[in-house]
């Protein structure tokens, strides 16, 4: 099978959007899809980005004026053929989505566009094949609505990333898994594992909210007023283009790289179209200064009450410090904290941390002080040196090849367990010098429990504003599981049929229909059911 001369050339379009007005963010969406010739068909997904939302956290989320201008433009320029128009997400781990979406201001633009929406921690997850060269493992899950989605639309918000360094449509994807998946993988491979969720399908369209921009990190970011609007038809040359207006070479950042060189787009500016009514320059003159995040964990906690050491994760061969994992997760962790009360780092007990096979003396500037190895494959042996003497302590090492872990049986624990077994963990540990937190990774969640717990702070899960809606919705987030447990749905469905998949672009090597990497010398063998929305074939 040959591939026509059909190929598009990828789009960006760069927009002015002086604030959150849906009217204007409407017609601007609008404009772009008639450029872009789109026009949403059968089942249509949107898929935001709100990891987190709430009045502590106005800028980790894509914005819900954004959403709804997004919603009246793909209502505006459908012509009949779409048969649902749905908002979907998983929100940040162990939080309930509704929550999130509550806080987020979402369930009035449902009732307001008349559209469907999944929480996707609420429905099944389907098992996806994967047979790419490079990939970590035979198969992944997702939620059942992204598996039948025919037309994608990719909404992310703007931001720094301390594990990723940003955070635009590729790293979105994290949100099309619930936790239990989301987990695997996500240590020092996560920029693999962003490149394997791509074969899980492709957007035809993509709108980032960088009205406000958030800069250094992804949960409590800063805010970066950029008025912008970027919309796109490939995610490698979307995610390229918005890293040079920062000022960086995507090929330096890892995940957008890798997507690169699977050919899911182009990472070189000259094989982009890029329009607007703000042009490339411009738009880069705006994000001038904007912060990224990727820093060392070391580096991000000197002069403050925490002390931090690291070494490498497990396969050296990879990389020297596990960028996706439990080092980026206390970055967030304190930040959140830091959020509900200002004087964090005044009345913090000092306490140190440590992270992969760190081997270089470990020292303490108290004796009171603690030492909390974070995650399985910390390791250490030696005296811990206090102002009073050494703690002999020796840390093996629980890390298990992920070979050994398998997405079918994979299981994950909600808060309260997570909870129990820290204020356990922390009670049975209380007169030892060293413990550890165990988990690959260990989750913001878990961090933020045990820095608030050992360094006597505010506990974000029972600051007052949050707690009574937090547990309606955890309590409305498990009863609704339960009740299509009762009904016998399946909360994982393995092997799900390809004649049951949407028509938004997915399968292997089916990316090539829509473009061709320079130099691509085989002609690939891709399945006619899999090109269906937007492929040219002959
Ligand atoms: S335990 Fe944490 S630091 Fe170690 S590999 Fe896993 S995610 Fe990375």
């Amino acid at each position: 099978m040959t591939i026509s001369t059909a190929i598009q050339r990828p789009k960006v379009i760069i927009r002015h959007c002086e604030s959150y007005d849906p009217e204007v963010i409407r017609g601007i969406i609008r404009e772009s899809m008639e450029e872009l010739d789109l026009r949403p068909s059968g089942r249509t997904l949107v898929k935001p980005n709100v990891v987190i939302a709430d009045k502590l956290f106005p800028h980790a989320y894509t914005r819900s004026e954004f959403a709804d201008g997004v919603l009246a433009a793909l209502r505006d320029r459908d012509d009949g053929q779409m048969t649902e128009l749905a908002v979907g997400e998983r929100c940040g781990i162990t939080m309930p989505t509704r929550f999130a979406f509550k806080n987020a201001g979402y369930p009035a633009l449902f009732r307001k566009h008349n559209t469907a929406h999944y929480h996707f921690d609420e429905v099944s997850q389907v098992e996806v094949p994967l047979t790419h060269p490079g990939r970590l493992r035979d198969y992944v899950y997702t939620p059942e609505p992204v598996a039948r989605a025919d037309f994608f639309v990719n909404l992310p918000k703007f931001k720094a990333h301390p594990w990723t360094t940003v955070t635009f449509s590729l790293k979105n994807y994290i949100g099309i898994q619930d936790d239990r998946h989301r987990l695997i993988d996500h240590d020092h491979r996560l920029n693999d594992k962003i490149g394997d969720l791509q074969e899980i399908l492709q957007p035809q369209l993509i709108a980032i909210d960088a009205i406000v921009a958030g800069q250094d990190r992804m949960l409590t970011p800063i805010p970066f007023d950029m008025k912008l609007i970027i919309i796109g038809n490939n995610q490698v040359a979307f995610d390229a283009t918005c890293s040079r207006m920062i000022g960086l070479d995507p090929r330096q950042i890892d995940h957008i790289r890798i997507c690169g060189e699977r050919g899911y787009g182009p990472l070189d500016f000259e094989d982009v179209d890029v329009t607007g009514d703000v042009t490339f320059d411009e738009a880069k003159a705006r994000a001038q200064g904007f912060r990224t995040g990727l820093i060392r964990v070391e580096k991000y906690f000197e002069g403050t009450k925490i002390q931090a050491y690291a070494g490498p994760p497990p396969e050296e061969e990879y990389t020297d410090y596990c960028w996706g994992g439990c080092p980026g997760a206390i970055e967030e962790a304190i930040e959140i904290i830091r959020n509900i009360d200002d004087d964090t780092d005044e009345r913090m007990e000092p306490m140190t941390v440590v992270f992969g096979a760190y081997d270089g003396p470990i020292e303490t500037r108290t004796d009171k002080e603690r030492v909390l190895f974070i995650g399985d494959c910390a390791k250490w042996r030696g005296d811990i040196q206090t102002p009073s003497g050494g703690h002999f302590v020796s840390m093996e090492s629980l890390y298990k090849e992920r070979v050994h872990l398998d997405p079918r049986r994979s299981a994950f624990s909600g808060i309260y367990k997570k909870m129990g077994k820290a204020y356990w963990n922390l009670f049975r540990r209380r007169k030892e010098k060293a413990m550890r937190l165990t988990g690959c990774p260990v989750s913001v969640a878990e961090q933020v429990l045990y820095i608030a717990e050992m360094g006597k702070t505010a506990n974000p899960y029972f600051a007052p504003d949050m707690i009574i809606g937090f547990n309606i919705s955890y309590v409305a987030w498990k009863v609704v599981i339960w009740f299509r447990r009762l009904f016998g749905r399946k909360y994982q469905i393995e092997r799900f049929p390809e004649s049951e998949r949407g028509n938004a672009l997915h399968g292997p090597k089916a990316y090539l229909a829509r473009y061709r990497p320079p130099n691509t010398i085989e002609t690939p063998d891709i399945e006619p059911g899999h090109l269906s929305a937007q492929g040219d074939l002959s």
